[in-house]
């Protein structure tokens, strides 16, 4: 497949690079913004799984750059991270580690000195194995690990933004999001395919119970109590629903108990939005390259330390009989 093929098959891929932005993905933050306006009145921010930079670059052009040229003495602070080493960005701090280890979270806390981020995002996204249940649970994972450091560093009335991936018990999610945030979104922006279960969850207004602001908060006793309700409550509308097809609709226990019916699904759903320019795209489509004005075009930013740099030197090592 080559590069061109990409750029047709991909408008958003080429797109990128015409704008200078490391990665498509840019598109997708730019998107929820003019949703949601996540970026206004933000001054320090976090950006969890970052490499290689895209969504970082448009923090630094949408609130360092800006503050910057308006002579603002102290532009916002904005600290990355991300388990593969990045190019720098101007007005990122960087660091390199594993967002679900505590040392990394100890780490974003420290730039804070103090003063509590406006905003964190996070793009985190595990090598996908294809196995759906799988690669939703280690997204959901990364999502939970995300959340610690929300709860350390965001402040009351703050906005977390996170992708996720739109499984079978994507509800959990949503029940224990809802528990900190009162508003919780699904925002599926127009350069996120179609064909992917991906999607962003765009939740407003932190509000973590007492106790659970802070370093070493009690969050994850709280996920658990979130999850233990959402099984339980989806036991009981299994046990309801067989309860109905069996002609005994209405007896089953999860009824009896006050459990069951559209109350708690209802407790459970999100709004979804679909955000982003109807004309600017499909990213599902492949597009017409005329062959007389295009121009191939390199990536903004090459990959710093890309796994087939690492596959090259074992094939080396071994003789250079390939993998
Ligand atoms: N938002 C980025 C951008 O716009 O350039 C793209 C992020 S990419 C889809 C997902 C990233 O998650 C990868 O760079 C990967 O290294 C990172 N990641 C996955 N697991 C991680 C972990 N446990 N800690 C830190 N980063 C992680």
């Amino acid at each position: 497949m080559g590069k061109s093929s990409k750029d047709k098959r991909d408008i958003f891929y080429r797109k990128a690079k015409e704008e200078g932005w490391r990665a498509r993905s840019a598109y997708k933050l730019l998107q929820i913004d003019e949703a949601f306006d996540i970026f206004s009145g933000v001054e320090h921010a976090v950006d969890l799984c970052a490499a290689p930079g895209s969504w970082s670059q448009v923090l630094s052009r949408k609130l360092f750059l800006p503050a910057l040229r308006a002579g603002n003495p102290n532009p916002p602070t904005i600290v990355a991270v991300d388990l593969q080493p990045m190019a720098p960005i101007e007005g990122v701090v960087q660091l390199q580690g594993d967002i679900t280890s505590e040392a990394t979270a100890k780490q974003v806390i420290s730039h804070f000195h103090g003063q509590p981020a406006d905003l964190v995002v996070c793009d985190g996204a595990p090598d996908v194995t294809g196995l759906h249940d799988l690669d939703e649970y280690v997204q959901a994972q990364l999502l939970l690990a995300a959340l610690s450091i929300v709860c350390a560093v965001l402040r009351p009335g703050g906005t977390f933004v996170a992708k996720i991936f739109r499984g079978k018990d994507v509800a959990l999610l949503y029940s224990q999001l809802k528990m900190l945030f009162p508003e919780v979104y699904v925002a599926k922006p127009k350069s996120s395919r179609n064909s992917s279960i991906e999607a962003f969850v765009v939740c407003r207004r932190f509000d973590p119970p007492p106790g659970l602001a802070g370093p070493g908060c009690a969050l994850q006793a709280l996920l658990a109590g979130a999850a233990e309700d959402y099984f339980n409550t989806a036991a009981a509308e299994e046990e309801q629903a067989a309860a109905a097809a069996g002609g005994g609709a209405g007896q089953g226990t999860g009824q009896a108990s006050g459990r069951g019916g559209v109350a708690p699904l209802l407790a459970r759903a999100v709004p979804f939005l679909s955000c982003g320019d109807l004309s600017g795209g499909d990213a599902d489509r492949t597009y017409d390259l005329d062959p007389a004005t295009y121009v191939r075009l390199e990536p903004v930013q090459p990959p710093t330390a890309p796994n087939y740099k690492t596959a090259i030197a074992l094939a080396k090592g071994a003789g250079g009989g390939g993998l």
